[in-house]
């Protein structure tokens, strides 16, 4: 006998999970249908909900249910001051820290040189713009300390060279290779506090 549709159905659904292949798609649907329904029936509501209530902010890009997000329409904030990041989850992270008091920028991403993934395909001819618009000062570019958020900081920070701003990188010494949303507050605050003035590498040819 076959695997009933529906059930077919949602192993291949859940296998569109990051890391979650065809086995543990089947150990998820197995456990799904054990599930009592009312809990079922919430699990699917949550996602339905998220999806309804959950948009980029305009102006910073973080996952948000208010435009522009909290942060950028926060007046106590440092409005002069950007931190950019990867993802949504950097932000939560920094501001458990509490380092930051300013505005941030989500890139969506990473360059990545093997997969063809440049500058145009995150965002950062965004991050550009609201520097061009002015009233920016300094911008801690506090992508991961991995390879590609490397590569990524040196573009952004080739980026903006000339711009009359202070362009800063978290103090070296954060674990090589470390999730932003990993690491404890007290790490995080740590690299916040000593962070360096970067001085742009020459432009190299990718
Ligand atoms: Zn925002």
């Amino acid at each position: 006998m076959n695997r009933p549709k529906s059930i077919r159905q949602l192993i291949e659904a859940l296998q569109k999970f990051p890391g979650v292949g065809p086995r543990s798609a089947q150990r998820m649907a197995e456990s799904i249908v054990k599930m009592d329904y009312e809990t079922a029936r919430e699990m699917a509501r949550a996602i339905v909900r998220v999806k309804k209530s959950i948009s980029p902010c305009s102006s910073c890009f973080v996952n948000t249910e208010q435009n522009p997000c909290e942060i950028c329409s926060d007046p106590e904030r440092d409005h002069t001051f950007i931190c950019v990041v990867e993802a949504s989850e950097d932000v939560i992270a920094m501001e458990s820290s509490k380092s930051h008091n300013g505005l941030y920028h989500v890139l969506g991403g990473n360059m990545n040189v093997v997969k063809g993934i440049g500058p145009d395909k995150i965002r950062v001819k965004e991050l550009l713009d609201r520097v061009r618009s002015g009233g920016i000062k300094e911008v801690l570019i506090a992508t991961n300390p991995t390879l590609d958020g490397e590569t990524t900081a040196s573009h952004i920070a080739r980026q903006l060279t000339g711009m009359g701003i202070r362009v800063t990188r978290p103090a070296r010494g954060l674990p090589r290779g470390a999730d932003l949303d990993y690491l404890d507050g007290e790490t995080l605050s740590h690299a916040y506090k000593l962070r360096q003035t970067v001085d742009p590498e020459p432009e190299r040819e990718i």
